[in-house]
């Protein structure tokens, strides 16, 4: 990971708060889960982390894309990702969206719905193959928020209706495979057990499937990949299928950090940081009450102590960590929250007229802004009046 003096080096020449990423450490966990299943083809889902920066050195790495919008398309094509390497996925693929996909011969589309293949059916398909994403109905044991895999989710269809839909693209031969998300955070392996239980019965219907798209969604940290790497092998050998995995998450949350420096203390019946960085910069602990790993730059004095990390806005939910163990900090002092590198800045609104953070990538000994801090400007550029 970027060190501390080269962090309190970006503080000092970027501002804050800034998002830092390290694309060494993307790379590795590339290699890392390449390790894990060697013959898997990797389409990196971008909304985890969709910086052009970051997106060019996954594509770079020969990793394909997972895009949902026509805004996660261009820029994957834009980072270098070759069109066979795209897989356009999501429940709201429009006219639109699919006149540009049949444009760029795009390799791989899930299908969402029976309504989803009607705007698809009759268009001049050259290359591309589809998958058919199964609603697997389970407890993902995951958050709410997170739990796409759930009965009552909107995604994919039930077991009767994703047979169906997969026979209607099986009969004009463009049928791959079938696609699977649990979920996001998932980390229960009994999860893939009713998974691969409920996906034997669709392989088992059709003959000639080339696919397995197993979706992403892998706890950060700390997925058992060994044990999911067995099941999925071993599932992908007895049908001789060719593995797609969709990891987002678990490729570039650990490479980010968020630098926020603490503008003011308040004592009361809990120890406040009021810091520069919030809600707005990061959304994940107000909407998910995901806890991030938080430390003090440079370590600290004295014996660590219950403290919260508040943002800057006028909102109860504005805040990075509840009770978390910090030393003596001080006004100015500057903290890392860990583990934001996904759905991060991806997240970051304007909200409030916050000005989104400056993103700054470290790259063995370089650093560079990847895109700026906004400016009062960004606000109203799209404004007409
Ligand atoms: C969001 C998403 C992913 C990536 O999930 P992570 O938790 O970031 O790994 C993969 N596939 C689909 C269909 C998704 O919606």
């Amino acid at each position: 990971m970027v060190d501390d003096s080269t962090l309190f080096h970006i503080a000092e020449r970027f501002g804050t708060p800034t998002y830092v990423y390290d694309l060494e450490a993307i790379r590795r966990q590339i290699v890392t889960l390449r390790g894990v299943l060697p013959d898997a083809d990797l389409r990196y889902a971008v909304k985890a982390n969709p910086c052009g920066t970051v997106l060019r050195a996954v594509a770079g790495a020969g990793v394909g894309a997972e895009v949902i919008t026509a805004g996660e398309l261009e820029r994957a094509l834009r980072a270098g990702t070759p069109p066979e390497r795209l897989l356009l996925g999501g429940p709201g693929q429009d006219r639109d969206l699919i006149t540009r996909a049949v444009e760029i011969d795009i390799g791989l589309v899930s299908l969402d719905s029976a309504s989803q293949w009607e705007l698809w059916r009759d268009r001049p398909i050259r290359s591309t193959r589809f998958l058919v994403r199964v609603n697997p109905g389970l407890d993902p044991r995951t958050h709410d928020h997170l739990a796409t895999g759930a009965a009552s989710s909107k995604f994919g269809l039930p077991r009767a209706e994703a047979t169906e839909l997969a026979a209607d693209v099986a009969k004009v031969g463009l049928l791959a495979g079938f696609h699977v998300h649990a979920g996001s955070q998932v980390s229960s392996l009994d999860v893939y057990d009713e998974i691969f239980a409920l996906l034997i019965d669709l392989y088992a219907g059709f003959s000639d499937l080339a696919l397995l798209n197993i979706g992403g969604g892998f706890t950060v940290p700390c997925f058992p990949f060994s044990g999911f790497a067995e099941r999925v092998v071993a599932f992908a050998e007895r049908f001789g299928l060719r593995i797609v995995i969709e990891p987002g998450r678990s490729l570039v949350a650990e490479a980010g950090v968020l630098l926020t420096r603490v503008i003011h203390i308040k004592e009361g019946e809990r120890r406040h940081l009021i810091a520069d960085a919030g809600m707005a910069d990061l959304l994940r602990p107000a909407l998910y009450g995901a806890s991030h790993p938080i430390r003090l730059l440079g370590g600290g004095r004295g014996e660590p102590r219950a403290q919260d990390l508040d943002g800057p806005l006028c909102e109860n939910a504005d805040r990075l960590g509840q009770d978390v163990l910090l030393p003596v900090v001080d006004r100015g002092d500057l903290l890392v929250v860990g583990e934001v590198g996904a759905y991060g800045y991806a997240m970051a609104s304007n909200y409030a007229s916050n000005l989104r953070p400056a993103e700054v990538v470290v790259d063995g000994p370089s650093i560079a802004l990847a895109r700026r801090r906004e400016k009062p400007e960004d606000l109203w550029r799209l404004e007409g009046g």
